[in-house]
């Protein structure tokens, strides 16, 4: 059969090698065989066999899944910060404390607790207007303005001009800097616990006291416009019918919700309809989003801040006397544009009041000039809360702990000390009051606040002793507000320490399962001698019950005891009971044990290298440099790689390993230009992931890679399937037409989009969001939907030859011989490996998609990397051992920050999830953001059955358990990894770097973790199945 016959069909190439082989038979007339009926029936066992162990395998590494899982939810909700809330509501009747003077608290209309200033309020949110942005830039040499300075100065004039209407001040936020979070503490006044965080996707409503409850019980009409955020926090709380909502996560998106904002906001502002509100809330989105998609250093940023500026001065032209108006960011951003952690950029927002009659002062006249910096007198975001809440005339949430903003009660003169005071102590008060319902709540001693608990009584003695006389002196009087804002910062800091509180017995039990669950993966993937698909049944079975049993006494304890936690007693013992049940297992099946430590160099290699890497995350260097000691190691793999080659005896196995292995290094190298620095490698570190440091678009010339991608990279993967006579069959459509295209799709994806970026074609962004996401629809149904098709239906990559004797045919092709004509399976050393990595080549497309052009190169070189690997393996005869899983373990978190990426929360691209859709879509739109976060572990992790299949010949024996095992080294891996980094996490959890360096480290490897068992249980295993299916269908089942 030469090469342009036609190709057979996937019954045709059995057929056809069933004909062969009678013809071969016939002419040969040796009937020795066994009889065809015989042979279908063993066939058909074998092939139930084969899927039954599978099912097995399957079913244990989902339980691996769950004690994973388990083991981290355990820890994890012991380590992340908890806060009782109380369900207490402040009264608008009922002041935390005796009113000073004659008034008489009670009255909304008069102000509850307080004379109230305002009658109405209009509060402007710019999402993420960092306080630098808002003063002058005053240049040193050699420094220039960047884009975001001096873009809006209409805040800061006016504060300076006018010190008795408005006031500047930079508005520190309280990590975690996320919109969601920020909107709890600006409304209830008190701190973020850590574990809400992730519930950023999906905000639930406010069960705590706060602001927005307060003003609608007063019957306030409250109108919200802009950020949906609002409503998922406050349901039915705005007028509903001047109300407008707009989706928060398009972050591409820089103007539909600003220009709505707008659009409905002047109307309002309008004299012939201010009776129809009495507090309006507006959410700009484009400065945040100008970040993400831009950075601040772009000409997009002036352009929005421009237009915020010119916003704010046609405000303040219609604002009535009465009508307070308030302009804050939420939080900052960093030098990229994105927030979410601690950093000093992230956390100092700007805070500005206004009112057009004189209502404000300054204590000092140096004070008029707002702070050069946010170092400076800067105010808390919770500070907001009991300022706004008398202003207004309304209570003091009852959770509040943040302190009056002395420029708002201070008075225009500066000199109302009196005033001042008043306010000071009402707050206190409050704080008091929440404090010992607190601790009543939580059954706190009063040691831990004893500090706090004199500093109130020196505050209120100093305070009576004044009796309220009206000759008060002003330094009297001043030392009373400090006095009392005093015992209030005490409270914060004793709050702050308390909620930082960890629950060690949790986090201990998390660790302990996370150990025994790696020690049992470990005993199954490198101490168990024989065929592991015959073994895992026995496992599994003592596995299944000893979780019955545990999970049963779990329950019973937890009734008989019920002061113990019980979610905590019966996952814990359920975990433990599940191991116990396993360990019976292997005592059962001791005889098969063997050392679990390696025995060959290659092996102390791995175990080193893991052991290496897991020590180093107890310090806060090695973390922020993971990347480049990943490229070390990599790189010492690869020149070992070639050193051990040079010892091959096989001429062609020399060549091969050496070629391969330089080749990865190399490689490695490339990669290694593709980097995204965090904060802390600065200044030794130069970001080139996108055009510059202060930018999160792609460089114009960054185009380039993708197409390079596309036209270069499928004919070296091909050469990997010609070299073993496997581009047979379906595989050379895919490559030649279907993958090629995809990439040049997927490289015409991100050309629409830097054009959409620069705005190249103006009047036609429209157009080019809908082709540019229509194209990306378009390439995951080729890479997934046409993929998978393909992988499930093609027969194995193959084709049969018969010669007459007499013709030459290299050794590794003839399966069948003798007589007087042979049957020659072009492709045959191979026909695993081939068959199964082209399950790697569909998913490749599909990751590279949602890399932005920088990751698709650095993706394209994990992909080459990876099939050099299988022949780096091969010629050194390593399947057997754990390099292959090893190395791409490290192969995949090396490639995690070449495509971008950083263990820390602001460099998540968040705008992945609308590459393929112009809206959020659950599942979709969080599983896209993870293949993009993830995508080179799961590349890496889809690779690992190739390791053990590449050119392993149809009928060898095993085949299956040996994929198992490596799975099962490969998620050891990030087991190991994972457990060192939360037992370094739970160690250090008083360490000052915690929550910027060891937390986030954590959960990301917690995170890659769960994502890798999925991904090797589901698509990797699964993709085995159906890969064996097909070569047993076609060379028949060996049992
Ligand atoms: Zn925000
Ligand atoms: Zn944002």
């Amino acid at each position: 059969m030469d090469e342009d016959e036609p190709l057979p069909s996937y019954e045709g190439l059995a057929a056809a090698f069933a004909k062969a082989k009678a013809e071969k038979e016939r002419d040969e007339a040796q009937g020795l065989r066994a009889t065809t009926g015989n042979a279908a029936a063993a066939n058909k066992q074998g092939e139930v066999h084969f899927k039954a162990s599978h099912g097995i395998l399957i079913a244990f590494f989902s339980w691996i899944l769950a004690l994973h899982a388990l083991g981290i939810y355990l820890f994890t909700s012991g380590f992340l910060l908890t806060r009782l809330v109380l369900e207490h509501r402040s009264h608008c009747s009922v002041p935390p404390i005796d009113v000073a003077g004659s008034y008489t608290p009670g009255s909304p209309d008069a102000g509850c607790w307080h004379p109230k200033t305002f009658d109405k309020a209009i509060v402007i949110i710019v999402d993420a207007l960092r306080y630098d942005f808002t003063i002058p830039f005053h240049p040193t040499e050699p420094e220039k303005p960047r884009h975001f300075h001096n873009s809006i100065p209409f805040l800061y004039d006016t504060a300076v001009k006018h010190p008795n209407n408005a006031f500047l001040l930079p508005f520190i936020a309280d990590p975690p800097t996320t919109t969601l979070q920020r909107l709890k503490g600006l409304t209830t006044g008190t701190l973020p616990t850590f574990l809400d965080a992730g519930s950023n996707f999906a905000g639930t409503a406010i069960d705590e006291d706060n602001l927005i409850e307060q003003l609608h019980n007063a019957s306030k009409r409250i109108v919200h416009l802009g950020d949906d955020t609002w409503h998922a926090l406050f349901p039915g709380y705005f007028e509903s019918n001047l109300t407008h909502a707009y989706d928060s996560f398009n972050v591409w998106d820089l103007h539909t919700v600003d220009n709505g904002v707008t659009e409905h906001i002047f109307p309002l502002i309008h004299p012939s309809n201010t009776s129809q509100w009495d507090v309006i809330i507006g959410h700009y989105l484009g400065v945040d989003h100008a970040g993400h998609r831009y950075g601040p250093e772009h000409p997009a940023m002036t352009a929005k801040l421009n237009q915020m500026d010119d916003i704010f001065r046609r405000m303040v032209d219609q604002l009535d006397d009465d009508t307070l108006l308030v302009v804050m960011g939420d939080h900052g951003m960093d030098a990229k544009g994105d927030h979410g952690g601690e950093s000093d950029d992230e956390i100092q927002a700007a805070l500005w009041m206004y009112s057009k009659r004189d209502r404000f002062g300054r204590s000092s006249p140096s004070y008029n000039i707002p702070p050069a910096t946010a170092k400076e007198r800067p105010v808390s975001q919770i500070d907001l809360v009991p300022t706004l809440s008398i202003l207004l005339g309304m209570p003091i949430p009852f959770n509040n702990l943040g302190a009056p903003i002395e420029e708002a009660f201070i008075g225009p003169k500066g000199n109302d000390f009196q005033n001042l005071a008043t306010v000071s102590r009402l707050t206190a008060a409050q704080i008091h009051r929440y404090q010992q319902e607190y601790t009543r709540g939580k059954g706190l001693d009063d040691t831990t606040r004893a500090t706090a608990l004199s500093l109130w009584d020196t505050a209120n003695g100093a305070w009576t002793s004044l009796g309220g006389s009206k000759r008060s002196t002003h330094d009297q009087l001043h030392h009373i507000s400090s006095a009392f804002l005093a015992y209030q910062a005490e409270t914060l800091s004793i709050c702050r320490a308390l909620w930082a509180e960890f629950d060690v017995p949790r986090m201990l039990h998390g660790v302990q399962i996370l150990a025994l669950t790696l020690l049992t993966l470990g005993l199954y993937a490198r101490g168990l001698d024989g065929e592991r698909a015959e073994l895992t049944p026995i496992l599994l079975t003592r596995g299944i019950i000893g979780t019955l049993l545990g999970a049963g006494l779990g329950m019973g304890i937890s009734f008989a005891f019920s002061q113990l936690p019980r979610e905590h007693v019966v996952i814990y013992t359920t975990a433990v009971g599940s191991i116990a049940g396993i360990s019976t297992g292997f005592w059962h099946i001791r005889r098969r044990l063997v050392s679990p430590l390696p025995n060959s160099i290659w092996g102390w290699v791995c175990v080193t290298v893991t052991v290496a890497l897991s020590a180093g995350f107890a310090a806060n260097s090695f973390t922020i440099w993971e990347d480049e000691i990943l490229l070390h190691f990599l790189c010492t793999f690869g020149i070992l790689g070639a050193l051990s080659s040079f010892r091959q005896k096989n001429s062609i196995d020399r060549a091969l390993g050496c070629y391969h292995s330089i080749l990865f290094v190399v490689l490695t190298r490339i990669a290694s230009l593709s980097r995204l620095c965090r904060e802390e490698q600065m200044p030794y570190c130069v970001s080139t992931y996108y055009a510059s440091a202060n930018s999160s678009t792609s460089a114009t010339w960054q185009l380039a890679i993708p197409y390079t991608v596309a036209f270069l990279l499928p004919n070296f993967i091909r050469s990997y399937y010609k070299g073993t006579r496997n581009f047979q069959g379906s595989v050379v459509t895919w490559f030649d037409f279907a993958l090629r295209f995809g990439l040049l799709l997927s490289a015409a994806y991100w050309t629409l989009d830097t054009a959409d970026d620069g705005d190249w074609y103006p009047g036609y962004g429209e157009m080019l969001k809908t082709t540019k996401t229509i194209i990306a629809q378009l390439v995951f149904a080729i890479a997934l939907a046409f993929g998978y098709s393909t992988f499930a239906w093609s027969k194995p990559f193959l084709n049969i030859e018969t010669k007459t004797r007499g013709a030459t045919s290299s050794s590794d092709q003839v399966v069948a011989d003798g007589g007087t004509s042979s049957i020659t399976i072009l492709g045959y050393a191979n026909v695993h490996g081939s068959r199964y990595a082209f399950l790697v080549t569909m998913w490749f497309l599909a990751i590279t998609l949602v890399q932005k052009p920088m990751g698709a190169g650095a993706i394209g070189i994990a992909w080459w990397q990876i099939f050099s690997l299988f022949e780096i393996i091969d010629t050194n005869k390593l399947s057997d051992t754990p390099v292959g899983p090893v190395v791409l373990g490290l192969l995949g978190s090396f490639h995690f920050f070449k495509t971008g990426h950083q263990a820390t929360l602001s460099s998540i691209q968040w705008e992945s999830a609308f590459i393929p859709l112009r809206t959020i879509k659950y599942p979709w739109s969080p599983l896209v953001v993870v293949l993009n976060t993830f995508g080179a572990q799961i590349l890496c992790a889809i690779a690992v059955p190739a390791i053990v299949l590449w050119k392993q010949p149809p009928k060898k024996k095993g085949l299956l358990g040996d994929v198992a095992k490596a799975i099962g080294t490969h998620i050891l891996f990030y087991a190991v990894i994972n457990l060192a980094t939360t037992m370094w996490a739970g160690h250090l959890r008083r360490h000052l770097m915690l929550y910027r360096i060891f937390s986030p480290r954590f959960m990301t490897g917690a995170l890659v973790l769960l994502t890798v068992d999925v991904v090797a249980i589901f698509i990797a295993l699964g993709g085995a199945r159906i890969s064996f299916l097909s070569v047993g269908e076609v060379f028949g089942w060996t049992g």
